[in-house]
């Protein structure tokens, strides 16, 4: 199997090449060339486990890494989730059903991408020979989750640059309690967006970025998407058989990159009746869904911080697809959005979508009604997918943060403190954290001092 840009001005990748490379060089996202067709294969996934599920999975598409060695990596990242079926589906009641997907390191669901990222990267560096330097800015989760993908392992040391004093103090902890020598906090003294602009810096200095193998950890890495493929699929066997043609997968977004996942697994033939994408008051995506007009707005920092954007990085892949995979449509649209800020879509197609917002007193409303209702907590992420939902579909949510990473909105909705022990634990321990201003030289600086002897560029 081989991996395309969206925009067409590159040529093909193998798997291991699109996951090291992350970004197309022509500046678009790889895709498969041609997607599976799954439904032969139903049948015989249905009886095993996550694990074994994502091997058959990813076998379609790592064609070129060794089945053993692919097998060890998939075990491996599943190896730390706290239960037993990874993504367990809880039905709440009649055609309302659950999807934990935060029973991960961090407690939230980028673990299922990047433990298994973190692992890829340490294979290729085992077979490479070539050391890494990973480096990434952070609002919060894909911080927690990258450094926990990435903690202890040998040949690489990641750098996560975040705003200090504006992520919570608990997202603050998972990073820097880990006791790893492998990963260095970088406090910014400024916004998320400081860091994402010094960040784009660092990573357009050509020679710099070649001579420590810097490489990115962000939303639109393929394999990511691929390893969030698998939950909707393994999610849908765990419905009764008689619901699962009628399901509609409701998740919360920002990126675009959890709910893309499920859409490309129902390209590839799983059948379901749609996906509701649900955003907060961030609400791009939801205006573009009632509108067919793609526009950014102004970031306005809400109660679930990891759905925060401006602009959905994986978005492109959808236009892809949408514009029936005309790679030029798709340079048209992403140049046109880039100069003016808006795309109008005319003669939009919604493609099996459907959207909802909800803002922050919608979220700490539904909390509260959630909990008196069904004797559940639900985190303000997972909170977004109750804004509206169809009672003629069964409805799988996606649950994208355990409740105790949130504590005092969970607090102030219910009256109730969520706990759980490794957060508690990780409260007790030392934190080891780099101030720093959002300048590139002094990035650079320290990253050179502190860089993985003998790194160097793999793709
Ligand atoms: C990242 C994140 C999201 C948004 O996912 P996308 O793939 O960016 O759409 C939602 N909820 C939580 C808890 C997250 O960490």
């Amino acid at each position: 199997m081989r991996f395309l840009s969206t925009r067409g001005n590159c040529p093909p990748v193998s798997f291991s090449q699109a996951v090291a490379t992350g970004l197309a060089p022509d500046g678009g996202l790889y895709l498969p060339e041609k997607l599976p067709d799954i439904v032969p294969c139903l049948r015989e996934w249905e009886p095993l486990s996550y694990q074994e599920l994502t091997f058959a999975f990813f076998r379609l598409f790592a064609t070129d890494m060794e089945e053993d060695t692919l097998r060890s990596v998939i075990f491996n990242s599943y190896g730390k989730f706290d239960h037993e079926k990874v993504a367990p589906l809880i039905q709440l009641g009649g055609n309302l059903h659950i999807l934990e997907l935060f029973h991960g390191p961090t407690l939230a669901f980028k673990d299922f991408a990047l433990q298994l990222l973190g692992n890829l990267y340490e294979e290729q560096i085992r077979a490479s020979g070539k050391k890494l330097n990973i480096l990434g800015a952070t609002s919060g989760d894909t911080g927690a989750a990258a450094i926990h993908g990435l903690l202890g392992k040998v040949g690489v040391n990641i750098f996560i640059l975040y705003p200090d004093g504006r992520i919570s103090a608990l997202q603050e902890r998972q990073m820097t309690c880990t006791g790893a020598d492998n990963v260095f906090p970088l406090a910014i003294e400024g916004s998320f967006d400081d860091a994402q602009n010094v960040l784009k810096e660092v990573f357009e200095e050509e020679s710099f970025k070649l001579e420590f193998g810097l490489s990115a950890v962000n939303s639109i890495n393929l394999a990511r998407i691929i390893a969030q493929c698998v939950y909707y699929i393994y999610a849908w066997f765990q419905l009764p058989p008689g619901k699962r043609d009628n399901v509609e997968f409701v998740v919360p977004t920002g990126n675009f990159g959890n709910v893309l996942a499920g859409w490309l697994a129902s390209r590839m033939g799983l059948p379901v009746a749609g996906f509701k994408v649900a955003t907060n008051q961030n609400d791009i995506l939801h205006r573009l869904f009632r509108s067919g007009r793609y526009e950014i707005g102004k970031l306005q920092p809400s109660c679930a911080p990891s759905m925060d954007i401006k602009v959905a990085s994986n978005f492109e892949r959808f236009i892809y697809y949408s514009e029936n995979e005309d790679c030029s449509r798709v340079r048209q649209v992403m140049n046109e959005f880039k100069s003016t800020g808006v795309y109008n879509f005319e003669d939009f197609k919604k493609n099996n979508f459907s959207s909802s917002a909800a803002t922050d007193a919608d979220i700490e409303a539904i909390i509260g009604r959630v909990y008196d209702e069904y004797d559940y907590l639900v985190d303000p992420h997972t909170a977004c997918t109750f804004k509206e939902i169809d009672p003629r579909k069964t409805s799988v949510l996606l649950a994208t943060a355990h409740p105790a990473k949130f504590p005092e909105i969970i607090q102030r909705a219910t009256g109730i403190e969520p706990r759980f022990d490794s957060l508690e634990l990780l409260k007790k321990r030392k934190i080891v954290k780099y101030p720093i201003s959002p300048d590139k030289e002094a990035i650079q600086d320290f990253i050179r001092s502190r860089a993985v002897a003998d790194s160097g560029a793999l793709a």
